[in-house]
């Protein structure tokens, strides 16, 4: 007997991505970014006063949402902050998901939308993407009161256009969450549909552009009623005060953050052409990662390929399940940790 509810009993846990404890590794496992936060955002939480920890946090969080309207053209009404993005999707999942409701993603997708629509006893609505990530059209036609899209994807790194998921949101009775993670190492992104989108809501972190993965600060961006109604069900505190003195900061200075997502870019494309020389097939990224098939004629396969590359200290994701298992996704890293990632794919392949 569990003293569990059944469908937590029942269900298995998200497996992230190794964060070792010793150092040494080049680390392109979890697409973090390779540069640090903001020079504004340290000085801010250096002299932020720490006596004030003992008083809560602003629950409204109104001075980063005041900077998000400006950044985004939108009220403050239409924005929200949560602990990361995956807090987000968590309140996202408890508004408008209940048990049997379907929920429709394509796949393959970052795994923790499976989670989440578990914990609620909602069903999931898998639809297999093309061979070259393309938005399936059968999602259209899955009857879910909510799809979630991640937008560029993970694991592959692929975008679509915002064309085509505004006619899905047009064509769609209930929510659409477009998942922009990774959308500032994109060319485009979705904020323009929340003008004529009622049932978009759109997602981005601080983790990935902005360097600010170990503060947790996401946001959501919709409309002022979808924000309102989603409001009741956060925590009233969800984000800590040096967390909102950061997120304040690293706005402020959004220069640093477009030129690292500048920078990240250009190595990805040196990364993209590097892989390709070595025989990978590298779908065309517009993350800070890439997925890489690795090539039939290699040495080694994707999982001894990651094993091997672990073992020179260099972590790389793998993902051990069908259709994915041919294939590894490496963060872009600094231009010296690609060079290092390089000399052992090189000496490895080689035999
Ligand atoms: N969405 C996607 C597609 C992701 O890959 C991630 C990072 N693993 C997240 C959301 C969550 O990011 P965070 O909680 O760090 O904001």
């Amino acid at each position: 007997m569990s003293y569990f509810l059944p469908h937590i009993a029942a269900m298995e846990g998200y497996v992230p991505g190794e964060q070792p404890d010793e150092g040494g590794f080049v680390k392109l496992n979890t697409n973090e970014n390779p540069y640090p936060p903001s020079p504004h955002v340290i000085e801010r939480l250096r002299s932020t006063d720490l006596d004030a920890l003992r008083l809560y946090p602003d629950p409204e969080a109104t001075g980063v949402r005041r900077r998000l309207a400006g950044l985004f053209g939108v009220e403050i009404d239409q924005t929200m902050i949560g602990n990361g993005s995956d807090e987000l999707l968590s309140i996202i999942l408890r508004c408008f998901a209940g048990p049997g409701d379907a929920v429709a993603y394509p796949v393959p997708t970052y795994s923790y939308y499976k989670k989440l629509i578990h914990i609620q006893g909602a069903t999931e609505a898998t639809v297999p993407f093309g061979p070259d990530f393309e938005l399936p059209p059968l999602l259209a036609d899955t009857a879910a009161r909510l799809i979630l899209l991640a937008n560029p994807n993970s694991p592959s790194g692929t975008l679509i256009p915002t064309a085509a998921i505004e006619s899905l949101a047009a064509f769609h009775s209930g929510i659409v969450v477009v998942d922009e993670a990774y959308v500032d190492f994109a060319d485009a992104g979705c904020t323009e549909l929340l003008e004529r989108c009622p049932n978009v809501i759109v997602l981005r972190t601080m983790s990935k552009s902005f360097s600010l993965a170990g503060m947790r600060l996401g946001f959501a961006l919709a409309s002022a009623k979808l924000i309102a109604g989603m409001w009741k069900v956060k925590d009233h505190y969800n984000v800590n005060r040096l967390g909102l003195a950061a997120a304040e900061a690293a706005i402020d200075d959004i220069g640093w953050m477009r030129e690292n997502a500048r920078r990240i870019c250009a190595t990805r494309d040196e990364l993209t052409a590097g892989l390709q020389r070595l025989g990978f097939h590298v779908w065309k990224s517009a993350a800070n990662f890439v997925f890489a098939r690795v090539p039939g004629t290699a040495a080694l396969n994707a999982g001894s390929l990651y094993e091997e590359l672990k073992r020179r200290r260099v972590l790389v994701r793998y993902f051990n399940q069908p259709g994915l298992d041919d294939c590894v996704r490496i963060s872009v890293g600094t231009d010296k940790e690609i060079g290092t990632l390089f000399a052992q794919l090189e000496s490895l392949l080689s035999g």
